[in-house]
């Protein structure tokens, strides 16, 4: 799979209006974006370019996440990053406004892609009835440390490590496995409710961490006897889908 550049523009903010902001960013069609300011006039091409009107939903569809997650199924390592500057919508995208409380949920209209494709994928997990095994894990990288958004207690630094078998990791990582929207979605609040935590105790923590939720898939495929003998050249097929939210890239 080949990367897929997909632009989003967002709304002015009311503070941005008020003060008279123009909008300098404007979709021409075909891919074609057209950036106009004071020292800059150029035209950039994407993939797909969503307009400040753009709904999330319109987002989802149109920027390729369902066949991100389908190949994810199929075993492929799929990554979504989103790049820009602090504010310039970033987390919105990834994840909606979030609820602060269980008793008040987000609207389903704002949900972000993440949790979209948490949807398509347990729809599409259960309609091909293959048997899979899903779990996930949090991070956050700042200030050159990795920290687990998903453990309990006071945050702690984990060693990044490296080896001829598994490449790069991180040691001691939790992975909590889900079935169910709903954890998974409980799991992406509570560790996002942690990173939230460091950037109010930090001034703007968050436009200097990354934050990376990674979903593992594992299919838990019954091999037919034969190819029981070599199950060591026949590993079990494991994808995953990883949805980075960059450090500001100002
Ligand atoms: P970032 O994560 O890149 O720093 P945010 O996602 O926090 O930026 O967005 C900054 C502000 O703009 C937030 O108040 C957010 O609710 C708002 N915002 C971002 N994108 C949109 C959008 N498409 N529609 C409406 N509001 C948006
Ligand atoms: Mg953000």
């Amino acid at each position: 799979p080949r990367p897929h550049p997909t632009i989003r523009v967002r709304p002015l903010t009311c503070t941005e209006t008020r003060r008279g902001d123009q909008q300098v960013v404007h979709s021409l069609g075909d891919g074609a974006v057209h950036v106009s300011a004071a020292r800059h006039d150029a035209t950039f091409g994407f993939s797909a370019v969503f307009d400040a009107g753009a709904s999330q939903e319109a987002v989802f569809e149109g920027s390729g996440m369902r066949q991100l997650v389908e190949l994810a199924m199929d075993g492929f390592s799929c990554t979504v990053f989103a790049f820009g500057q602090t504010g310039s919508g970033k987390t919105y995208t990834l994840m909606g406004p979030l609820a602060q409380s269980e008793a008040q949920p987000a609207s389903p209209a704002l949900l972000g892609l993440m949790q979209r494709s948490f949807t398509c994928l347990l729809e599409q997990s259960r309609s091909r009835g293959s048997d899979l095994a899903l779990s996930a894990s949090y991070l956050e990288i700042y200030n050159e440390q990795v920290r687990d958004l998903l453990s309990p207690g006071p945050p702690c630094a984990l060693p990044l490590r490296w080896s001829k078998t598994r490449g790069f990791y991180v040691e001691n990582q939790l992975s909590v496995e889900f079935e169910s929207l709903e954890a998974i979605v409980s799991l992406l609040l509570q560790g996002s409710q942690r990173r939230r935590t460091s950037a109010h105790a930090l001034n703007r923590h968050s436009s200097r961490s990354h934050a990376l939720l990674t979903i593992h898939i594992r299919s838990r495929a019954h091999h037919p006897p034969t190819l029981v003998l070599q199950t060591s050249a026949c590993p079990s097929k494991q994808g995953t889908l990883c949805f980075v939210d960059l450090a500001g890239s100002e």
